[in-house]
């Protein structure tokens, strides 16, 4: 492919399912581009520029995430056109999933797959259940944006700045800013020809990174008073009640950077941390630094991810401290496990 430093069979993608991919896009006439509830970076990154790219190809495309969409993306091109419901589309031609690993991510627009709506799914989630009609996961990719880049890219379609830039979002911020397993080459290329075509990495960065509310630090206060280590210090937890979110008027799916904090303990290879949305439900987010598998955790909860960044929902009677012992001890087992020579 002329113009293109790399080619898709350098990344084992599947010739034929890509195929499948572009000919589903290429039939429809309108389509609904989702991403997942609690969305991340990548989420919006991908959802927005899939549409964007599909509406310069001519394509109704919506965007569309069933979630209020955290404050960190509101300064970046074309969020507001984001659609947590797509009345007006009540019969799309191809639904496009992306980011999500399950259709239960999907919130709402969920609905369309049991409607018998077509499907694709795009994402690189270890823990997908392949739930499109026709599924292009790659778990080899460290962000679903790179997939984005790519099909986009492969249909020739036009990048401008701010198509660049909110590509670039998603792969910035599924590496941990170029930081995680997982960054090879490819990662610095494809974001450096995102650069190439306007996208501002520092932008990006001081968005992202930069614009800490005062409430988050109270927060993160508040979350330090309950951090405890177990296991030897290998496990790091900690939670906040609704309580807590409620008393900083900050939602509970915009503290998620703290989890990633108790992970950089030095002793700490797992860590947990838990967010109570209301009453006796929390999300459960946990990280690992190398080793340990926490999306083998998340599935047995529930939930699904990646190995070193997975979480799930739960319920719970009781308080949350409590509720989170089952967890700490489902680890701790995992742990044993996987050191069979530890007296411990
Ligand atoms: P989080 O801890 O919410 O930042 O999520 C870490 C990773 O786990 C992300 O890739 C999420 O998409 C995935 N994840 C989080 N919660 C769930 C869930 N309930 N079901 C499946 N995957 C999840
Ligand atoms: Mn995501
Ligand atoms: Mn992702």
């Amino acid at each position: 492919m002329s113009g293109l430093h790399w080619s898709l069979s350098e990344r084992k993608i599947d010739l034929k399912i890509f195929g499948q991919v572009i000919s589903r896009i290429s039939d429809a006439k309108k389509l609904i581009i989702c991403g997942h509830i609690m969305p991340d970076g990548d989420c919006v990154s991908s959802v927005l520029s899939l549409s964007i790219g599909l509406q310069r190809w001519g394509k109704d495309a919506r965007p569309a995430i069933d979630w209020p969409i955290p404050h960190e993306f509101d300064g970046f091109p074309f969020v507001e056109t984001i659609d947590s419901f797509c009345e007006d589309m009540v019969s799309p031609d191809l639904i496009v999933a992306v980011d999500s690993s399950s259709a239960d991510r999907l919130g709402r627009f969920s609905s369309f797959l049991g409607e018998g709506v077509p499907s694709v799914v795009i994402d690189h989630h270890a823990t997908n259940s392949l739930f499109g009609d026709t599924n292009l996961v790659d778990t080899s990719f460290s962000s679903t944006a790179q997939m984005v880049l790519r099909l986009l890219r492969f249909m020739e379609i036009e990048y401008d700045q701010d198509l660049a830039l909110l590509n670039y979002l998603g792969i910035a911020t599924d590496t941990g800013f170029f930081r995680y397993s997982g960054v090879d080459e490819t990662v610095f290329r494809d974001a450096a020809e995102l650069v190439k075509m306007g996208a501002d990495p520092a932008f990006v960065a001081m968005q992202i990174l930069e614009r800490n509310r005062i409430e988050d630090l109270y927060l993160k206060r508040d979350a330090i008073s309950n951090l405890e280590l177990c296991h030897s210090g290998l496990v790091a937890f900690s939670y906040l009640n609704e309580g807590a979110f409620k008393k900083y008027g900050v939602k509970e799916d915009e503290f998620s950077g703290f989890v990633n904090e108790l992970r950089a303990i030095d002793s700490v290879e797992i860590a947990v941390f838990a967010s109570e949305s209301k009453e006796g439900i929390a999300h459960v987010s946990m990280r690992s630094k190398t080793f340990f598998d926490v999306s083998f955790v998340a599935k047995a909860f529930g939930g699904g991810g990646h190995k070193n960044a997975a979480g799930f929902t739960m319920s719970y009677g009781g308080n949350l401290r409590e509720a989170l012992e089952e967890i700490l001890s489902f680890i701790g087992n995992v742990l044993r496990e996987a050191q069979p020579d530890n007296p411990s």
